[in-house]
């Protein structure tokens, strides 16, 4: 079913910063984000003038169901909480408690730097005023999307916060009940009936019913994508999270059937997901696809998955060495990287490359999606040699306040003028010698 790359015995240079062998012999997926830009233009534009019209007609054309208003009411998130199966409460309850554990850890303290006697700069961590935070609702619904999005958010301290998620048909117009019952969980209670492109314009330009944001998170579709990439600058924007990816880099004493199931459980996202196994052992990767074959047939979303697995995303690339296999997953970079291998936690630690690393048998991403405590809003698109997954840090900015006495500042102005003038800007120069009677100390 999944395609094989036979890199054994291929050539793997010294350079790293593709991880040693060329990214195009690896699979992924054409995601042509700047083509969408220009479908996604029009709609943002129209969302810009005509705000909450615009984004009730998007929804009855894109998520097929008329609605009247845009903002989700409070009573439907009291009414979604209430009835919530407790099962579900119980377990959003346990992912939202290990995500506060670890991102109450992320938290940054202010920190002064004593540069000279009387000079001092200190950087001071501010979270980011208001934030808008996208839950994707197309092909899934995702709870968990909420949790990974807003603890974050509110352990770096936003004081005001909004959630998007698409129109459901099947739900009246809002968005999934167990997306508003997470929120009213978090204690969020500005929520929108909004998907794609123009709940990101939304965002960014403002309604009558939402007041425009500094910042937006969270992953999407194409559309999703294409919108971020088109507002950044007048909004921030996380890592542009697209579909999903695991690679599995495993040698022989991986368990074929616990490969392929970790395989399977990312193909389920999207037909555009990536799976992609990275093994020494051939007689593995035979295994692998036996299993595939057995439990794709056995799954709820057999068609998704095939598709998936069997898309130009996904392959099974065959190495000689673990070492080979390390440069290929750094070359790949890939949201979720499992190490299924003897001395997993050794290979683990050498990746230097991915947006989550999963170690050993036990840890599957599965665990990550959910209740890991780690975040799971990663970058995707081989972005993971750049950037990171969602954190605290994604909310907070690092404002530099420097603070020097009149001493201070004459010990080094003859540096700060022969600086300026060997840059031609004489005016800098000035602005010191203003503060010195016109004769800088020590020029
Ligand atoms: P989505 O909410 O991102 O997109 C649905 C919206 O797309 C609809 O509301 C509609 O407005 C818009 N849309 C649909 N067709 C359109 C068209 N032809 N033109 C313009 N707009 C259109 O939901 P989705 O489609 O299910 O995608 C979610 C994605 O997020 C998946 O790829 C999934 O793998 C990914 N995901 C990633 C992570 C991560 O952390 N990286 C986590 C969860 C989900």
């Amino acid at each position: 079913m999944i395609s094989r790359i036979d890199l054994r015995g291929a050539a793997f240079s010294e350079a790293t910063v593709s991880g040693g062998i060329d990214r195009d012999l690896l699979p992924r997926a054409e995601l042509d984000v700047e083509a969408a830009l220009e479908k996604v233009r029009p709609i943002c534009d129209d969302v810009k003038h005509r705000g909450t019209a615009a984004l009730i007609e998007y929804a009855e054309r894109f998520d097929g169901v008329r609605i009247d208003q845009v903002r989700v009411p409070a009573e439907a998130l009291r009414r979604a909480l209430e009835e919530l199966d407790p099962a579900v409460r119980a377990a959003l309850e346990e992912s939202i408690r290990r995500a506060r554990l670890v991102h109450g850890e992320q938290r940054r303290t202010d920190h002064t730097t004593h540069v000279v006697p009387g000079g001092t700069v200190t950087e001071r961590w501010v979270p980011v005023e208001r934030v808008g935070l996208y839950v994707p609702g197309g092909r899934a619904v995702y709870p968990s999307s909420v949790v990974m999005n807003v603890v974050p958010a509110q352990e770096a301290g936003v004081a005001s916060l909004a959630v998007a998620s698409p129109p459901q048909a099947d739900c009246g117009g809002l968005p999934h009940p167990t997306i508003l019952a997470a929120c009213a969980l978090l204690g969020v209670d500005e929520v929108y009936a909004a998907g794609g492109a123009q709940a990101i314009a939304m965002f960014a330009y403002g309604t009558d019913e939402c007041r425009p944001v500094n910042l937006v998170t969270g992953p999407g579709n194409i559309w999703v994508a294409a919108a971020k990439r088109l507002l950044k600058g007048r909004i921030g924007i996380d890592a542009e999270a697209g579909p999903t990816e695991i690679a599995v880099l495993a040698d022989h004493t991986a368990d074929p059937a616990h490969v392929a199931s970790d395989l399977i459980s990312q193909a389920e996202h999207d037909t555009l997901a990536a799976a992609v196994l990275v093994t020494t052992s051939a007689d593995l990767a035979d295994a692998v696809d036996e299993e595939l074959d057995r439990q794709v047939a056995a799954t709820k979303h057999t068609e998704r998955i095939t598709e998936a697995l069997t898309g130009k995303q996904s392959a099974t690339v065959l190495v000689d060495t673990i070492d080979q296999g390390l440069a290929v997953v750094d070359a790949y970079a890939a949201e979720h990287l499992e190490i299924q291998a003897e001395n997993a936690a050794e290979v683990a630690a050498r990746v230097r490359n991915a947006g989550a690393v999963f170690v050993g048998a036990y840890a599957p991403v599965s665990l990550g999606d959910y209740c890991a405590g780690s975040n799971h809003v990663l970058p995707t698109g081989g972005c993971a040699c750049h950037s990171s997954g969602l954190s605290v840090q994604s909310f907070l900015r690092g404002i530099h306040v420097v603070d020097y006495t009149r001493d201070a500042l004459a010990e080094v102005a003859h540096h700060v003028v022969t600086l300026a003038e060997a840059e031609d800007l004489p005016a800098h120069g000035a602005a010191l010698k203003a503060r010195f009677g016109w004769k800088v100390p020590g020029q």
